[in-house]
């Protein structure tokens, strides 16, 4: 059988083995951690930094192909892959989704609207910076950010130049404008290394200090925003070349624009419903993908709602399990259980989104 190798070991790595060995395929993981959640699934295991020469040598050498769960792959490793592997995804996409001036100059140009930025490389592009944003806006580091770390929203120039001074030690920052969102929306779309696409029903998300909270789907919106949010994710796909999968974060405002967020070269955490209520998982398209098969239907067989599972909540869920009984829970091995790390998720499938929610709230207490 075929070897894919995965560099990363968190859950999304977690999830692509289990659907790539379902599939039949063996999996090898590049992973410095011990016992990762990918780890745990794999049948090899490569102990080092993601950035070891040799330790990316060894993976090429024992998988046919290789992708990753992650976008901060450095970029000679990247390199190293696109010429020396099988490595269909490329270091291109994983370039401007390292970087987000890079990233947002990139969905500019094709053409689809982010909120107004400016960059900051040093503390004297402040005050041009506001003057063309103005407040309130946000302040976010170029590089390393996730669950809103290294981001601050400013509402004055006191707390701006606060924020200015914290987050350029971290890396060049982007200024962007605060958008008044009514909901915010995801868009998870699957280009195979053949040309082939194919994306997913729109979710809506719901965060709390700035983690996913709870994906709904389908999302609450007119058809217009549906058909719109999923012609941007296909236009970024195919315009950008981009091979595997790419998350699409979307704001809505009250009339239904819509501007990107951020993307995601990868399989994504508002796509974890999938897994049960698409025929197709996001997880087991990107192997097919990857792996140059035909890609599988996207559509959804009922509605859902998944709720993520914070080391806060675990003790919680464990005690309403025998209230959850229509429900999928999902644990990702990790062994502490620390504050707003995410621990796993619960997927509820019903005939509407109301009745999922339902049940969710039968043990979710706020
Ligand atoms: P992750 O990668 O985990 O999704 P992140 O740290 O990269 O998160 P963002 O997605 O940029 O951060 O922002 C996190 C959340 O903060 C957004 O989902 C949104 O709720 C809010 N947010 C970020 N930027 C803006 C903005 N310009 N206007 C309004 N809300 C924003
Ligand atoms: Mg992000
Ligand atoms: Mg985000």
């Amino acid at each position: 059988g075929q070897t894919i190798g995965i560099i990363g070991g968190g859950q999304l790595g977690r999830m692509m083995a289990m659907a790539a060995k379902q599939m039949g395929y063996r999996i090898a993981v590049l992973e410095p951690g011990q016992d990762s959640p990918c780890g745990q699934v794999a049948d090899y295991v490569i102990e080092a930094p993601y950035d070891d020469r040799e330790a990316a040598k060894k993976l090429a050498k024992i998988s046919d192909v290789i992708t990753y769960e992650f976008e901060n792959i450095d970029s000679e490793t990247a390199t190293w892959l696109t010429e020396e592997a099988d490595f269909p995804q490329g270091a291109d996409v994983l370039r401007f989704t390292q970087h987000r001036l890079l990233e947002k100059e990139t969905i500019q140009s094709v053409g689809i609207p982010v909120a107004p930025f400016h960059a900051i490389h040093s503390i004297e592009d402040v005050e041009g910076a506001i003057e063309e944003i103005g407040f309130p806006a946000v302040l976010k580091t170029c590089r390393g950010g996730y669950d809103g770390k290294g981001q601050r929203v400013v509402k004055d120039e006191k707390q701006l130049t606060e924020a200015a001074s914290e987050l350029l030690n971290q890396s060049e920052c982007v200024l962007e404008a605060w958008i008044p969102f009514s909901l915010e929306l995801s868009v998870i779309v699957t280009r195979s290394r053949n040309g082939e696409t194919a994306v997913f029903p729109v979710a809506e998300n719901d965060h709390k200090d700035n983690i996913l909270h709870r994906s709904y789907v389908p999302a609450r919106v007119n058809d217009q925003v549906i058909e719109e949010a999923k012609r941007i994710a296909l236009t970024l796909v195919t315009e950008l070349n981009v091979v595997g999968t790419l998350a699409v974060e979307l704001f809505m405002l009250e009339d239904g624009r819509l501007y990107v967020n951020e993307l995601a070269p990868r399989p994504h955490n508002s796509g974890h419903y999938s897994i049960e209520a698409c025929v197709t998982s996001q997880f087991e398209q990107h192997i097919r993908a990857v792996c140059g098969l035909p890609l599988g239907s996207t559509d959804l067989l009922r509605p859902v709602i998944m709720e993520n599972i914070l080391g806060e909540h675990v003790e919680m869920i464990m005690q309403g399990l025998p209230k959850l009984s229509e429900a999928k829970l999902h644990l990702y091995g990790k062994a502490e259980a620390k504050e707003k790390r995410k621990m796993g998720h619960l997927t509820v499938t019903a005939e509407s989104l109301e009745e999922a929610e339902r049940q969710l709230e039968r043990v979710m207490k706020e």
